[in-house]
């Protein structure tokens, strides 16, 4: 019989998101600022033991879907070495990943080897100054090989996410949809959200703009978005297709269209804490326990992420200027 993890709000938690460091080889302005980050030292990441003892932990107390993030992902050097365990355990059906991409050229056979299953890729524009100017570090020309290297390797359905920016990106969100007409990808929208209170919160609250917009923005140029049956009613993104189109165009609107409500996620830090709600400081130390040397650490950290299912709140506070302040995205994973 399955496990049905539920909140205090009679939500169901089954959905696990897993940060696996914090670094990063792009700097999004509303992500990562250039200076003054202080990161994770290496010995206080959680290794690719202690991430499969979690998952193990997981699957007894009824989760079932799991993603690596970051940071980004692809910087851990033993990220196959992860995936491979996280898969291995019994009861994990499929591996997600979100990434940049930049690094997925050679990676992406390798992890598709190793178990994962899919990739969501961030990228904001299909323009190469866009790309430079709004994830700073990145480089489309490499994001674009690394997603086809994915497609081709049989990570899919790709899946891309982008983040839309007043007066960096917001114009182009037209021609990331028109992605969709010739491809089979679902391309998503991500209104911005602050986090971590330092200048790239600031500059979220400051360069939002609401899905409502890009919506209307995208029908102007390419024609009506026809909505899709909801499949999943935990997925945070509306979908649409255009006519004749391939692939899927979605919103992914916290801000103004909250999907609290609908929530079945836990995160855990690259640290080991339970972040029991990516806009909310609340977390649980789960790395003391895996780290404990106690014969009973599976026990412990089962009941660690029981408490946490119990505890985690709903409700978030963006209209109200609250959010998390300890943890900035890069920090939790998204
Ligand atoms: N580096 C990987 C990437 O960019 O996909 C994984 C980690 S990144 C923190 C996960 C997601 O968070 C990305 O899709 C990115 O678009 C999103 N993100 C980062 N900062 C954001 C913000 N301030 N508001 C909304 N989404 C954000
Ligand atoms: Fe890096 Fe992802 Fe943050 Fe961009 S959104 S800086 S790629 S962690």
């Amino acid at each position: 019989m399955r496990l049905m993890p539920r909140d205090s709000f009679n939500r169901l938690i089954d959905y696990l998101r897993i940060s696996v460091i914090d670094r990063c080889n792009m700097r999004c302005v509303y992500c990562m600022p250039l200076n003054g980050i202080r990161f994770l030292p290496n010995p206080d990441l959680l290794t690719a033991q202690e991430i499969e003892m979690v998952v193990r932990a997981a699957v007894r107390v009824g989760f079932h879907k799991f993603r690596l993030t970051g940071g980004e992902p692809t910087l851990r050097s033993d990220l196959v070495e992860i995936v491979q365990r996280v898969t291995s355990v019994d009861g994990v059906h499929g591996l997600a990943m979100t990434t940049n991409a930049m690094l997925l050229e050679n990676l992406a056979q390798p992890l598709k080897q190793a178990g994962l299953t899919r990739i969501n890729v961030h990228l904001d524009s299909l323009n190469p100054e866009t790309v430079e100017k709004q994830m700073r570090w990145g480089s489309f020309a490499r994001v674009w090989q690394g997603i086809l290297a994915a497609e081709a390797a049989g990570l899919t359905p790709v899946k891309l996410n982008a983040v839309v920016t007043a007066g960096y990106n917001e114009s182009e969100v037209v021609d990331l949809a028109r992605l969709t007409l010739e491809r089979d990808w679902h391309v998503r929208f991500i209104e911005l959200m602050p986090l971590g209170g330092g200048e790239c919160a600031t500059l979220s609250v400051k360069r939002y703009v609401s899905n409502i917009e890009t919506r209307r923005r995208i029908e102007a140029g390419l024609g009506p978005l026809n909505e899709l049956p909801t499949e999943n009613l935990a997925d945070e993104s509306r979908n649409y297709r255009l006519s004749g189109a391939r692939g899927v165009v979605g919103f992914i609107s916290p801000v103004s269209e909250p999907y609290c409500g609908t929530c079945n996620r836990m995160r855990l830090t690259a640290d080991g804490k339970f972040h029991l709600c990516l806009l909310n400081d609340d977390e649980l130390d789960v790395r003391r326990a895996l780290r404990s040397g106690s014969s009973r650490a599976l026990e412990e950290v089962s009941a660690i992420l029981e408490r946490a299912v119990t505890m985690k709140p709903t409700g978030h506070h963006l209209l109200e200027g609250r959010s998390t302040r300890d943890r900035s995205m890069y920090q939790i994973g998204g």
